[in-house]
């Protein structure tokens, strides 16, 4: 199995704590953290995503927003420069224990955070960074243990 992820969902998952729209959104991210942490691929899609999937029901999802669509642009500038090469959709990632440490480390250094701007949940993401991922307040859910291909 691959899981979906629309580029700036790269960086939220560093910091999904279980925080989230609704607890349909809630339950399904719980579940996609889950498939990552046991190292499942990630695809990088275009548009709305795995987790995106439980607000699609809604009348005017922001998931397909303008302001959305440039979060992905700037996470694949940024997320990108991590990996060391070039990434756009279609993109296979393998989330292991090094990727998520080399994500984690940039994001909380402020290097990683184009996408970040006027979000709204950048406060709370910002004090997990700045918890060093670490509090258990504020443990996220992936964690990974793998080690990549
Ligand atoms: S601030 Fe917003 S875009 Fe950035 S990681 Fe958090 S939820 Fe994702």
């Amino acid at each position: 199995m691959t899981v979906r992820l629309r580029a700036h969902h790269l960086l939220c998952m560093l910091t999904f704590v279980g925080e989230g729209y609704n607890p349909a959104f809630i339950e399904n991210y719980r579940g996609i953290a889950k498939r990552l942490s046991a190292g499942e691929e990630i695809e990088l899609v275009s548009g709305p995503d795995d987790i995106c999937a439980p607000l699609l029901t809604q009348e005017k999802p922001h998931c397909v927003g303008a302001s959305v669509i440039a979060r992905d642009e700037a996470a694949l500038t940024d997320v990108g420069q991590v990996l060391g090469r070039d990434i756009s959709p279609g993109s296979i990632i393998v989330p292991d224990a090094g990727l998520l440490a080399a994500l984690r480390g940039r994001f909380a250094s402020g290097y990683i955070r184009q996408a970040c701007r006027q979000c709204d949940w950048e406060a709370l993401c910002s004090r997990i960074a700045d918890d060093h991922f670490t509090l258990p307040a504020s443990q996220p859910l992936l964690v990974v243990s793998g080690i990549a291909d």
